[in-house]
């Protein structure tokens, strides 16, 4: 598989420059254009990008007002930027790292030091990626891990949305198939399990393994009905699930579900997975495979 190219906006308000940066970057990457700040904040918001090289003298709005801007903006605050400059005076430079530079090429542009500097802050881009994954994921199922679920779901949260729901699943009996049949088969079971929930998962919902065999999905339905279908539906799957264990035995398990909604009343996150961890337990106590809102 070729890797996609890398993808790189240019924002210069003198055509010559961008024609020599195109020259040099353009075989090797997607090279977008601007001639001024607000046509480039207007591209990056929209179009994904790996690297900015920002002029800062510009009419109108500078580079380094650019630059501010990029950084308070959600979808826009983690792609690096590059300066170019024909300063090389201590305060504009010192300027450039303040704003949210990460580094600074000057003009007439040194081709080679140009691409090396390019190709290092798209490095260090992709190692962050690579540690951020690392760092939000669970190693062996690949969705979101306890931290992660919890920044999102808090971010939800905070949102207020109407229809919020929160559902904690826990696999039933999941210490008896470690004991019986093993870790490594136990691992199994967590991942077809969590292969079977991904299915019915929305993509704006929240999907995360908060350890263990627990898992909490946070997600918006129109109706209670409709979040209560989808819940039935995923534990009916988990039940027809099966894995063959080491031994080659077939193994078939089953999940209990707690699942409360967001009112007026809910204080906070905690409150909220609190409640759903009750009707959790519920479901548990009453005879497990079932689903129980509270
Ligand atoms: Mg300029």
């Amino acid at each position: 598989m070729v890797d996609k190219k890398k993808t790189i906006l240019i924002v210069d308000d003198t055509e010559i420059n961008i024609d020599i940066l195109l020259d040099l970057l353009g075989d090797d990457y997607d090279v977008s254009v601007a001639l001024d700040g607000e046509n480039a904040l207007e591209i990056a918001n929209e179009e994904p990008l790996d690297l900015i090289l920002l002029d800062i003298m510009m009419p109108k709005m500078d580079g380094y007002e650019v630059c501010r801007l990029l950084k308070t903006n959600d979808n826009t605050k983690d792609i690096p930027v590059i300066f170019i400059t024909a300063k090389t005076d201590e305060d504009s430079i010192e300027t450039a790292y303040e704003v949210g530079g990460v580094d600074y090429v000057t003009k007439p542009f040194k081709p080679r030091e140009l691409i090396a500097r390019v190709k290092t802050q798209l490095n260090m881009k992709l190692l962050i990626e690579n540690l951020e994954f690392i760092a939000s994921h669970d190693q062996m199922t690949g969705i979101y891990n306890r931290r992660k679920f919890f920044e999102l779901a808090e971010k939800k949260f905070l949102q207020k949305q109407d229809n919020l729901y929160v559902a904690m699943m826990d696999i039933d009996k999941f210490k008896l198939i470690n004991d019986t049949y093993g870790h490594p088969t136990g691992d199994l079971v967590i991942k077809a399990i969590t292969k079977t929930i991904s299915g019915f998962i929305e993509s704006e919902s929240i999907f995360g393994r908060l350890g263990g065999e627990e898992f909490a999905i946070m997600c918006n339905h129109e109706s209670l009905e409709d979040t209560l279908k989808n819940i039935e539906r995923i534990r009916s799957m988990v039940e027809r699930c099966e894995v063959i264990a080491e031994n080659k035995e077939i193994i078939k398990c089953t999940i209990s579900t707690g699942c409360t909604k967001m009112t007026k009343e809910t204080l906070n996150l905690d409150s909220l997975v609190k409640e759903a961890d009750l009707a959790l337990y519920e479901a548990k106590g009453s005879g497990r495979n079932k689903s129980i809102f509270r």
